[in-house]
């Protein structure tokens, strides 16, 4: 059976869908079925909210003060259920919520989303992976078509709006150059950006 709470370096880890509208090329998901203390994170079918509740009833959380929603696909799929998971970690537990997430939940859930998640993240991390356009469509693959940039953009404004601490992260998986121009878009949307190694 998949894991729906799992650890990794440290840190607690909810893995609440596989659904992603993107084909990164530099997903994790090609690497392995597994990470941390998951054996297999590919869920046979998305998890309901009660199966979820189960599991973080079952799990040990006091080593931890901040649970990350991450995993084999991007947690604002299951938008609902994200929001209600974080409330029901945060009641039960006290636990600070971040969320890791591509940026697309606007066009994934077909309305603006970023003020749904008003008290419930705490922090979130925003795949930018690129600095336009044409170069976003050749590194994430998106199933959406050229306004995915825009759409990231407009969610990661939105976001510091209604999260105390939104960070954006990129794969060096593009050019310095690109790296450069990505930098200056975060610089300017005053957002912290975190590059990290491609891991193959
Ligand atoms: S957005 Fe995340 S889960 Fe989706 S393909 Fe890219 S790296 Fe993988």
């Amino acid at each position: 059976m998949a894991d729906i709470i799992y650890t990794y370096a440290g840190s607690a880890y909810m893995n609440i869908t596989n659904k992603c509208p993107c084909r990164c090329i530099f997903c994790i998901r090609s690497n392995g079925d597994g990470l941390g203390s998951a054996e297999s994170l590919w869920l046979k079918k998305d998890p309901t909210l009660e199966e979820i509740k189960a599991e973080i009833d079952a799990f040990d959380f006091s080593p931890y003060s901040e649970v990350v929603f991450c995993g084999y696909g991007e947690p604002t799929q299951a938008l609902d259920i994200l929001i209600e998971t974080a409330k029901y970690l945060k009641e039960k537990h006290g636990l600070k919520i971040r969320l890791n997430s591509n940026g697309l939940s606007d066009l994934i859930n077909g309305r603006p989303t970023a003020h749904l998640l008003e008290g419930v993240v705490d922090s979130i991390s925003i795949s930018l992976n690129a600095p336009d356009s044409e170069s976003y469509q050749r590194v994430a693959r998106p199933k959406f078509g050229e306004e995915a940039y825009s759409a990231l953009l407009k969610f990661s404004e939105d976001c510091k709006k209604y999260i105390p601490s939104v960070k954006f992260t990129l794969v060096d998986a593009i050019s310095e150059e690109e790296i450069e121009r990505c930098q200056k878009i975060a610089d300017e949307m005053e957002i912290e950006l975190r590059v990290r190694n491609w891991i193959k």
